[in-house]
């Protein structure tokens, strides 16, 4: 049935329909990531993506001599069972680490596609003339295996960083800048020799620069303290994307090319954007290692300071009386899985002429837009949902600021404590507001840079100490009476 794709396919010029099913996909995947940029479309979005992989995949299996396509099939079976499972089973506040972990697999899918590519060019159609890979090819396999090793093994320490099977603080070693930079000086020289050298003396090449750039990964993640991995994680995504997109020069396949240029420059992106809104520079990100020197504050044993503590009757009778309230969710919000709780405590206020916004700072929770998700899921009107920017200024008019499970994103130690590991990243004022609520389970937790926060003991803070969802539930019980 597809034998006008087919024919001409393994020719010598690219068969333009193929060429046209790859523009499609590549629209489609431009599409998704346009749809993905707002909540409204971000299902529209979704769609998109799938149709724009399914024509991808659908059309390299029927324009290419598969060996054996019952294994391919066998196999996106079970990749997709596992997928579909992991899927349908993960914790919204377990993403980061669900999204480290698949990076982790696109970098070694990277490397063994390189590794297969040179153990057996004749298969990928990369031979010259003279029967040898050609030295184009040469760089193209280096830098995909190069790149897919770093993100493979780089997303590895994410993965165990960020669902605490390693210690989050940073694990500083002695000259690490100087064997940081040796290394990535010696995966480039390794790519120039390997690129160059005759075809028998390669081996030796491929498996150095193998193992360096495996090595790198490590080096570059490991310094890396608990409060930066926001940024390491859409970073890591941007890796990946440059790998397949390196990768795909060297299969000749341009869908390859263009979802791995869209992933790495749309991670590329993200990452700048998760570096301003943490005031890091995008520079000492690449190096590797920021935000490291700063290991002050985190677990620390912390002097017992008074606070005020009350209760949900106090709490529901104090909104009532207030013109203006502005919510910050947090990381703990996604823990309860309070949004919804917290969607009815809106309404209730807003039925007795309170007025309701919601403050969502760029690095809350554990993943780019994670409290915009919860509140969509909930049904929080999207124009009642402000960023950091856009509301920080309120506060001093606010009555009310409303912390719930939010912790790092209010720490003023931000602004005016040079040794805390969050200096510099840009916090809300909540110290402006005239009352401040703050729900956490216990004095002792801390939030995930580790410090303790000057607000819980403000002249006007009461901390509402329980779960998020049983306390918004007990203030909407007072609300409604
Ligand atoms: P934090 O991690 O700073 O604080 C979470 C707070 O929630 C704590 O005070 C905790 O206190 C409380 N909490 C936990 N469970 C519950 C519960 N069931 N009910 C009530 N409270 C609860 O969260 P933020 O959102 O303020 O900050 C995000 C942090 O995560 C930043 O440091 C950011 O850099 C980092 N990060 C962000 C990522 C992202 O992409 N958004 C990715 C990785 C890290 P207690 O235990 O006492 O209840």
């Amino acid at each position: 049935m597809f034998s006008f794709l087919a024919a001409g396919a393994e020719g010598a010029g690219v068969n333009p329909w193929v060429a046209l099913a790859y523009l499609v996909a590549g629209v489609l995947f431009i599409l998704a990531l346009r749809g993905l940029s707002h909540p409204t479309t971000s299902l529209a979005g979704n769609r998109y993506g799938m149709a724009g992989m399914l024509i991808a995949v659908v059309t390299t299996l029927i324009t290419h001599d598969i060996a054996n396509i019952v294994e391919i099939g066998i196999a996106i079976f079970l990749g997709g069972i596992v997928g579909f499972t992991i899927a349908r089973r993960i914790a919204m506040t377990a993403m980061p680490e669900l999204v480290a972990a698949f990076h982790s697999l696109v970098g070694l899918a990277a490397v063994l596609v390189g590794w297969a590519a040179y153990l057996n060019p004749g298969a990928f159609g990369i031979l010259d003339a003279a029967g040898d890979i050609s030295p184009v090819s040469r760089v193209e396999m280096g830098l995909g295996i190069a790149i897919g090793a770093i993100t493979f093994s780089g997303s590895v320490i994410a993965f165990a960083k960020l669902s605490g099977k390693l210690s989050g603080s940073p694990i500083l070693l002695p000259g690490r800048h100087v064997i940081n930079l040796g290394t990535l000086v010696a995966i480039l020289v390794l790519t120039g020799l390997f690129a160059t050298a005759a075809a028998s003396g390669t081996m030796p090449l491929i498996v150095a620069l193998t193992v360096a750039a495996f090595a790198i990964g490590f080096l570059l993640i490991i310094p890396i303290g608990g409060a930066d991995m926001p940024v390491v994680v859409s970073m890591l995504n941007s890796y990946s994307g440059w790998a397949a997109a390196a990768m795909g020069f060297t299969l000749g396949n341009t869908a390859m090319i263009i979802t791995g240029a869209l992933v790495g420059s749309s991670g590329a992106i993200l990452s700048y954007i998760m570096c301003r809104a943490m005031n890091r520079s995008f520079i000492s990100v690449i190096a590797g290692g920021f935000g490291a020197d700063a290991s002050a504050g985190g677990g620390e044993a912390r002097e017992a300071r008074p606070y005020k503590q009350g209760s949900a009757e106090d709490a529901a009778f104090m909104l009532k009386q207030a013109e203006n309230v502005i919510i910050i969710p947090g990381y703990g919000m996604a823990v309860a899985q309070a949004q919804h709780a917290l969607r009815e405590m809106c309404d209730l206020l807003e039925e007795q002429g309170v007025n309701v916004k919601f403050a969502i700072h760029p690095v809350a929770g554990r993943m780019p837009g994670h409290m915009n998700v919860l509140l969509a899921e909930a049904s929080v009107d999207y124009d009642k949902v402000f960023e950091l920017e856009d509301i920080n200024s309120e506060f001093a008019q606010c009555d009310v600021a409303f912390i719930i499970g939010a912790n790092d994103v209010v720490n003023p130690a931000a602004k005016t404590d040079k040794s805390s590991p969050i200096y510099g990243m840009p916090v809300f004022d909540v110290d402006k507001a005239k009352q401040v609520f703050f729900i956490k389970r216990s004095m002792g937790g801390v939030g995930y840079a580790g410090v303790d926060n000057d607000v819980f003991y403000m002249d006007q803070t009461m901390m509402l100490l329980a779960d998020a969802k049983k306390m918004v539930e007990e203030i909407n019980k007072s609300l409604g009476h």
